[in-house]
């Protein structure tokens, strides 16, 4: 008896820590178990009265308190199952509860009618009277009722076990387990007519068991299927450590990625703190390192994120380790990073990338010493025309090689673009002679020919650091620039003296047209005579009184302005001067005397050579025998057709056309044959002493003699002395032009000199 009451006593101490649990609990189905916990006392209560009280009555009471409390347990019973198992509530429930209300009604007229039961005392050991109950047949029918609804319960049970996906029956095995426990206890209790009613043991388990695997219970299997789903789909391996960091749990990534058996859980462990050691960690804290592995598939790169979990406390509770297998990022990001630096076609640096580098390096090394080399493929575009395009890409990936070749450390090479490169050396390691010879050989190769290849190399020695990376480039730029014609020198050094005719250059083009306003180009003439010195007329020659350099031969300006297009300005000022000069000499009576003014090649681009000197012999009212036009035969470089037509319509429309520096080109002869030129003006080389002065002779000669044949006079330019101009005479030479005679002077000393008389 006492052991009966103090096992029932543990039992209900137990339900009641359940139910104040329950409070907590923030589960929809806890108010249900609550419920089902609170009613179970009923019936306990109940039997507790039935087993110790000896008064006939109160067990008589006792009993149908009993009988009444099992049917509110069982409607609570239903309540929670339909919960649990999340059934709608249907018509089938309020029929239970209404028969347990009949049912329960029924007990409770037990006194009146004796329908039930009737109690008869009996004696036992340790208490002397002690109530059997004594079945009736109504007591059968309760009893059939409650095993119906028991059953119904179950069978609801089971029907979810068998509908629910496998993860989750367990909870509800579990349920009809209890179920089972307590029918089976109760029937027996009920067969046997057991002194004392062991089914409150059962009933309180069960409510027990209920709690437990309704509100505590936490499938653990679930969630670690739940992992495997979700950390199935990541390609990264997981592992999970406990605080001594043994493995619990890795994903199946895991043993792909590290090639463990999947269930291994030492090697994990194993590996974890080898890595921790070789890493000087202690595991005490989070950390995310990048490690590269060797793998038989090849170099990767793992990024290990281990993170330390802690309990509300800050005690380690466990780890977890992240492994990201970041090789193909990293590859991609690498070679993201490369194409921005780089040009993909010669694999060397971009500009950007050039100057950031070089600029680096500079910096880094302030005590070696440096050259910056550019390189510039002459006339690179007709390569590409004559050759094609792989040609030209062929040439550019050679010199990229040549460069790569010398990229020792410290080194910095890159295309600028097109057909330019530029490399940053240390001095030491520049060998110019190596670099000559090898610029000497280059060659390509077209169907078995091999053509030369012209690269120009530009030199620019790094002193003062101050200067960007970009200017030193164009400095090196600067140098090829002075020897970008010339085929046999292909290096050629920056010096300040270069960059003093760059300024230069610039202060010429810059002030031109002011020069031209405020009249400080001004015509010099020099005279052109016959055989007996007689003036026939005059070559016009530009000189610039400039405000600080003083009196400016051509010499020092004309190819400037030529190489910017500038030139037509000033002798369109020329041409106009000449016109002026005619006019006055016409107005004062000498209509005699012609004047010569020179074209250069550059003028026809710009402006249209013919309209402007047809325009300006009507408005100066002139003859257009008097102005005779200088060009060389470098205008017949390009566009022939269009020059020889333009040229013809100047001599019909009664200019005097002068090939100016015969012999000095390539090609004078050549041209003569078809160049449509009324006067021949033989360059004045072939009359400075050389060494073949001789053979000179002879080709003047040679050339005076033809021009007589083909009916073209001859003007001779650079005569400076008499013994000149007698040979000059001898071979036939009618027109005259030098120092002999005259040098280029004002129009003011020219007139002085040729008027008063
Ligand atoms: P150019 O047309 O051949 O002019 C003849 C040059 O030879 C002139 O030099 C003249 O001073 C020089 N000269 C004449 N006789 C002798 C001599 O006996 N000995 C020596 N050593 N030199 C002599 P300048 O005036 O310095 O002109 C140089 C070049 O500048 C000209 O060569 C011409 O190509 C160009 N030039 C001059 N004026 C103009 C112009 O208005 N327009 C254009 N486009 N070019 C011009
Ligand atoms: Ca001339
Ligand atoms: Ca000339």
């Amino acid at each position: 008896m006492a052991f009966y009451l103090s096992i029932l006593t543990i039992l209900s101490l137990c339900v009641v820590f359940c139910i104040i649990k329950s409070y907590s609990s923030t589960k929809e189905v806890a108010q249900s178990v609550r419920l089902l916990l609170y009613v179970l006392f009923i019936p306990v209560a109940a039997n507790v009265v039935i087993a110790v009280s000896d008064s006939r009555v109160v067990n008589l009471g006792a009993n149908i308190f009993y009988l009444v409390g099992t049917n509110i347990v069982l409607c609570a019973l239903i309540r929670y199952v339909r919960e649990y198992c999340e059934y709608e509530k249907t018509f089938l429930e309020n029929v239970a509860y209404l028969t347990f209300a009949l049912d329960s009604i029924s007990v409770c007229l037990n006194p009146v009618f004796g329908h039930v039961f009737s109690v008869k005392a009996t004696d036992l050991p340790d208490n002397p009277i002690y109530y059997l109950i004594d079945s009736r047949w109504y007591h059968f029918v309760h009893l059939a009722l409650s095993f119906i609804v028991i059953v119904g319960i179950v069978a609801a049970v089971v029907w979810k076990i068998i509908y629910t996906s496998n993860l989750y029956v367990d909870r509800y095995i579990a349920v009809v387990v209890a179920l089972s426990v307590v029918v089976v206890i109760e029937f027996k209790n009920v067969l046997t007519k057991a002194t004392y009613n062991n089914s409150m043991f059962g009933i309180m388990i069960c409510g027990l068991m209920i709690y437990f695997c309704t509100i505590e219970y936490h499938n653990f299997f679930l969630t670690h299927k739940m992992f495997d789903k979700v950390f199935q789909n990541i390609s990264s391996a997981a592992f999970f450590f406990d605080n001594k960091f043994n493995c619990l749990y890795m994903n199946p990534y895991s043993s792909k990625m590290f090639d463990i058996e999947p269930g291994d859980l030492e090697t994990p462990k194993r590996y974890l703190l080898d890595f921790i050691k070789d890493n000087g960690l202690d595991g005490q804290e989070s950390f995310v390192r990048t490690k590269k592995l060797d793998k038989i598939s090849g170099d990767r790169i793992f990024q290990i994120d281990f993170k330390r979990l802690e309990d509300k406390h800050g005690k380690l509770m466990g780890a977890y380790v992240i492994v990201q297998d970041r090789t193909d990022k990293e590859k991609k990001a690498a070679l993201d990073r490369y194409r921005a630096d780089h040009d993909m076609m010669t694999d060397l640096l971009n500009p950007r990338a050039f100057h950031v580098e070089a600029e680096r390096i500079l910096n880094e090394y302030p005590d070696d010493e440096y050259l910056i080399l550019t390189s510039n493929i002459k006339e690179f575009k007709l390569i590409n025309d004559v050759f094609g395009r792989e040609a030209g890409d062929g040439i550019l990936i050679k010199i990229a090689a040549l460069m790569k070749k010398h990229a020792v450390p410290g080194t910095a090479c890159a295309r600028l673009g097109a057909d330019k490169f530029a490399m940053l050396i240390q001095k030491k390691n520049y060998n110019e002679n190596e670099l000559s010879d090898y610029l000497n050989q280059m060659r390509w190769f077209e169907d078995k020919r091999e053509f030369p290849v012209c690269i120009h190399v530009g030199v620019y020695e790094v002193i003062d650091r101050s200067v960007s990376s970009s200017l030193m480039v164009d400095r090196a730029f600067m140098a090829i620039n002075r020897i970008k014609n010339d085929n046999v020198t292909k290096i050629a050094w920056y010096n300040d003296e270069m960059r003093r005719s760059l300024i230069w250059e610039q202060t010429i083009s810059g002030s031109l047209d002011e020069a031209i306003e405020t009249r400080q180009i001004v015509p010099f003439v020099q005279a052109q005579v016959d055989a007996t010195g007689k003036v026939e007329g005059a070559e016009v020659l530009v000189r610039w009184q400039h405000p600080t350099e003083g009196l400016m031969a051509p010499g020092r300006f004309i190819d400037i302005l030529e190489k910017d297009g500038r030139i037509v300005n000033l002798d369109m000022f020329m041409w106009e001067e000449a016109c002026r000069i005619l006019r006055r000499w016409i107005d004062a009576g000498r209509t005699d005397l012609y004047l010569s003014v020179n074209i250069s090649p550059k003028d026809f681009y710009f402006v249209d050579v013919y309209k402007i000197f047809t325009e300006l012999i009507k408005k100066y009212e002139l003859d257009p025998k008097m102005l005779r036009l200088e060009i060389t035969e470098s205008v017949m470089m390009s566009d022939v057709d269009m020059k020889m037509k333009l040229i013809d319509n100047l001599r019909e429309a009664g200019f005097i056309v002068e090939m100016d520096d015969f012999g000095s080109g390539y090609s004078s002869l050549n041209l003569l044959k078809d160049m449509p030129v009324d006067i021949l003006k033989i360059d004045m080389q072939f009359l400075r002493k050389t060494r073949n002065a001789e053979r000179a002779k002879i080709i003047l000669q040679q050339i005076v003699c033809m021009a007589h044949k083909l009916i073209i006079p001859v003007i001779t330019e650079g005569v400076e002395t008499e013994e000149q101009l007698n040979f000059l005479t001898g071979i036939g030479c009618e027109m005259f032009q030098g120092y002999y005679f005259a040098k280029p002077v004002s129009l003011e000393e020219f007139e002085n000199r040729y008027f008063a008389a």
